[in-house]
């Protein structure tokens, strides 16, 4: 089962909850029943789902729910509450800092995505403002250096690796040394993926961890291998306690649900997933945005951060407004736009509120056609109206029909589209603000 799948039948399970006039025992065990399996179809290991379906229980006492949609959402929150801890491995992983050299040790099996994930994190930390660098150390893999080359040289990222040199230890400690004199604050080192069997995979590790001694190491697990990332898991951090795990391919992988809480079951940190095989396809992984993107509640945050990391046009406007508690219909209209030049729709959608809904059912192709029709929207509405919080056309609905003849679109398309920057206005009403999520973040930017 996909995400988009698992995320699709999660909801349902709590819609059974919304449709039932009463809240009792029968109904919670129903909808506890339809979750739990679609966890299990999702490869969630069994303990696990056990586990959950037990903590959800003892938080919930069914006699003493208070009545009517309060009671619903007691256990709607009992559900999402678990649901993150599921993904939760409770620690924190190694956070890099400017001005130093933050070394960066990849390791994985051959084919997890260890090479592609390496430039990704080192684009992902150069848009930061760090400066990054990568280093070619997989001497075993022919075409593995030219391949790191390829993908630094598109990303514009600094790099480092020898073709006569067969020694990895050599080729990681030179480059290494000879990035931290040139002052990079992120110096990643990409290792051979050879081994299929752990222990050399750990005793090559180390031989080339002694050499550079990194602050981080990070494992690149397949999400493919789902329920088996916890034994890979485990034995990693048990020769390497400082680990942080990044899981790849979690794109529409069937046992995704699988390997991200078998990783957590032991405790690792995971800090990334990678989500494609673009070089934007690379997300911080936090369970609680996570699994409110799987239940189509949008990701606030998420998108912040990565409409912020992607340095887009006009933002600045948008987290300034953000923090003021304020979003209004141009802000809308930017980031639409900025999502159109962003490859895979549906991706950034389920970031908005309601969006991923919207798309739910529609191709890429779909997606992108009635969000050019939402820009056809935005693009005939007048600067006061832009400038507004969409209320307006409330008050003065002759508004709306200029605004569908003047795009070419229907009243009903202006109505959602208005109700969208609604549905974002709301948020950023919670967010902004002195108490808001942002300035207790420390601010968006
Ligand atoms: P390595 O052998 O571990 O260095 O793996 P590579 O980086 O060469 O990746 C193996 C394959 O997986 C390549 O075809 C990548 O494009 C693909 N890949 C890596 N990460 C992802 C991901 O997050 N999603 C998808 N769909 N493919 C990925």
């Amino acid at each position: 089962m996909v995400f988009s799948d698992l995320g699709r039948r999660l909801n349902a399970a709590l819609g059974e909850l919304s449709k039932s006039d009463v809240v009792n025992d029968e109904v919670v065990d129903g909808v506890l029943k339809s979750i739990c399996k679609a966890l299990l179809e999702s490869d969630v290991n069994v303990r696990l789902v056990q586990e959950l379906r037990g903590n959800i229980k003892k938080r919930i006492n069914v006699k003493s729910l208070p009545a009517g949609p309060n009671g619903k959402r007691v256990v709607q929150k009992a559900v999402f509450d678990e649901l993150c801890d599921l993904l939760d491995p409770k620690t924190q992983a190694f956070t890099p800092k400017k001005g130093r050299p933050n070394v960066i040790m990849f390791v994985g099996l051959q084919g997890s995505g260890k090479t592609t994930t390496c430039t990704k994190l080192a684009l992902y930390y150069q848009r930061r403002g760090f400066k990054s660098c990568l280093v070619a150390a997989d001497t075993f893999r022919a075409g593995a250096f030219d391949q790191l080359k390829q993908n630094a040289l598109k990303a514009r990222i600094p790099f480092y690796g020898s073709y006569t040199e067969a020694d990895p230890v050599v080729v990681a400690q030179t480059g290494v040394d000879k990035f931290k004199k040139e002052r990079f604050d992120i110096i990643i080192v990409d290792t051979s993926g050879r081994h299929q069997q752990e222990k050399e995979l750990f005793n090559e590790m180390i031989e080339i961890s002694e050499a550079v001694r990194p602050n981080q190491t990070i494992m690149v697990l397949d999400a493919s291998i789902g329920q088996a990332a916890e034994s890979q898991s485990r034995a990693f951090k048990e020769s390497a306690n400082f680990g942080a795990v990044i899981v790849t391919k979690l794109d529409g992988h069937a046992k995704g649900g699988g390997a991200l809480s078998a990783v957590a079951a032991t405790k690792t940190p995971i800090i990334f997933i990678g989500t494609g095989e673009h070089i934007n396809d690379l997300e911080r992984f936090s369970p609680r945005s996570f699994i409110s993107k799987l239940l189509g509640m949008g990701d606030i945050e998420g998108l912040l951060e990565h409409v912020q990391s992607l340095g887009l046009d006009k933002q600045q406007n948008m987290v300034k407004n953000l923090e003021q508690g304020k979003f209004t219909v141009r802000d809308f209209r930017d980031q639409l736009s900025n999502i159109m030049k962003l490859g895979p729709l549906s991706k950034m959608a389920s970031m908005i509120p309601g969006m991923g809904d919207m798309m739910n059912g529609m191709d890429d192709a779909e997606g992108s056609m009635r969000m050019k029709r939402m820009l056809f929207i935005v693009d005939s509405m007048t600067e006061q109206e832009l400038n507004s919080d969409g209320l307006i056309f409330k008050e003065q609905p002759t508004r709306i029909m200029r605004v569908a003849r003047g795009s070419g679109t229907s009243v009903l398309e202006v109505e959602e589209t208005l109700s969208q920057v609604r549905v974002f206005a709301q948020m950023a009403k919670k967010m902004g603000g002195k108490d808001g999520i942002l300035n207790q973040m420390g601010g968006a930017g």
